[in-house]
């Protein structure tokens, strides 16, 4: 590793996690998701522009990545927090970190098409770019009453990027990476002691509900279809098609250039509490037939809904159900974000930082997300019992 520079700067009382960061030199990362590779990819960046030496642990087991699996489609959709407007209008110019990676192509700038069958059209608010009411049979979608167009947007083709995206943090001469399952904190702890960091970030998506030993966040599953982007017809390739008239029943395509995809989704409204659930569905990603009936169920239904609401996309659906062209991906769910700090008798003493409660725009909102966990004032915080009850508080109201 590279670490024989010397810091250009001493910051005296190091308050925030990158300031932290800064003053040790060490920091373990728990995930390996979007959200921990954008978190990393910024300490990265800081660490180049204040040249200090640098060691990143980051430990991850690859299980149930919820990014590989998004949409990737850049719009506050499916959000409860309030903050996450202004996160994804925040967010959506926030690229260095890709361009860093030299992985830009992979976003696609498309346009949305918002349709609905009500006699008004909901467009969220913090949406990238001019909303224009069009009607919807212009575009092959007589089954709507009402659309709006959206003249500016973002898709990120997920499949592609994320492989690429670990492979450009994992090869960066600070970085180390280490596949294990954490069972418990204390575990993170004893990894980080044996790393000899003091600065931690945990960013894990739903199953930190496991990890972290408490009721939140929520599994939120979602179903996608992954059908064939070169059936789609040259209109539809431009333009990501959401229907967002019921938040349990929404269906979407939304066009994946990079990887050639056409995503077919939706929601489900299944919340998953239980361990048991992730590892039905992770049998169910390979053979469908060993997926819970409520899974297999939401398939169908999502399948039906296009057919029914989006016939004119419907030679792009998937022809049959190998492994590939369905994925069952788990939203971490929150009422809120999370970004806190991890009380200290739970830690020992060691500043951890947790990210989560991303939901069902984490790929949009995730740059400013993380950039509030690095300017996070680990010090502001009460010292004990704060950090857990108020994310609790939070996400049960
Ligand atoms: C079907 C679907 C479609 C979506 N579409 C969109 C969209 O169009 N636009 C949008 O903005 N968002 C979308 N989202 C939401 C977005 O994908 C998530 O909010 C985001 O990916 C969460 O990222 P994350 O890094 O927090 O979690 P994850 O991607 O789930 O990553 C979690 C990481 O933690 C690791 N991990 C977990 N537990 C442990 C452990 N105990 N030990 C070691 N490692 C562990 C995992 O291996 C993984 O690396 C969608 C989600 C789904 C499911």
């Amino acid at each position: 590793m590279a670490l024989n520079s010397q810091p250009d700067k001493q910051w005296s009382q190091p308050a925030t996690t990158i300031e932290k960061v800064r003053a040790s030199g060490k920091l373990v990362v728990v995930g390996f998701g979007y959200m921990s590779a954008v978190f990393t990819c910024k300490v990265l960046a800081d660490q180049r522009l204040h040249r200090y030496p640098l060691e990143i642990l980051v430990v991850h087991d690859g299980l149930d990545v919820a990014s590989d699996l998004s949409g990737g489609f850049l719009m506050p959709f499916l959000s409860s927090d309030t903050k996450n407007p202004d996160r994804a209008t925040q967010s959506f110019h926030d690229t260095e970190f890709l361009d860093d990676a030299g992985l830009s192509h992979y976003r696609d700038p498309l346009q949305t098409l918002f349709v609905s069958q009500e006699e008004q059209v909901y467009v969220p608010p913090g949406h990238p770019g001019r909303a224009t009411i069009i009607d919807p049979s212009d575009y092959g979608l007589p089954a709507y009453s009402l659309g709006a167009h959206l003249d500016e947007g973002g898709v990120l083709s997920m499949c592609a990027l994320m492989p690429r995206l670990r492979a450009y943090i994992a090869a960066h001469a600070s970085v180390r990476v280490l596949r294990r399952t954490v069972h418990s904190i204390f575990d993170v702890t004893e990894l980080a002691a044996d790393f000899g960091a003091t600065t931690v970030c945990i960013a894990a998506g739903a199953r930190a509900r496991f990890l972290l030993n408490r009721d939140i966040p929520y599994g939120d599953l979602g179903v996608l279809l992954r059908g064939s982007y070169d059936d789609l017809s040259e209109i539809h390739k431009r333009f990501v098609i959401m229907d967002e008239d019921s938040e349990a029943r929404l269906a979407y395509m939304i066009p994946h250039r990079e990887c050639r995809h056409a995503l077919f989704g939706g929601t489900t409204g299944t919340l998953l509490t239980e361990e048991s659930d992730w590892i039905a569905l992770r049998e169910g990603q390979i053979d469908l037939r060993r997926a819970p009936g409520y899974a297999r169920d939401a398939m169908r239904d999502i399948r039906e809904r296009i057919l029914d609401q989006m016939p004119v996309l419907a030679p792009a659906l998937p022809k049959n159900y190998e492994p590939g062209t369905y994925a069952f991906g788990i939203r971490p769910r929150a009422a809120r974000v999370i970004v806190e700090r991890l009380t200290y008798d739970l830690t020992h003493g060691l500043d951890v930082v947790h990210i989560n409660g991303l939901g069902g725009s984490g790929i949009t909102i995730a740059p400013a997300v993380a950039q509030e966990a690095l300017d996070y004032h680990l010090l502001d915080e009460e010292d004990e019992g704060d950090g857990d009850e108020k994310a609790r508080k939070e996400s049960s109201s």
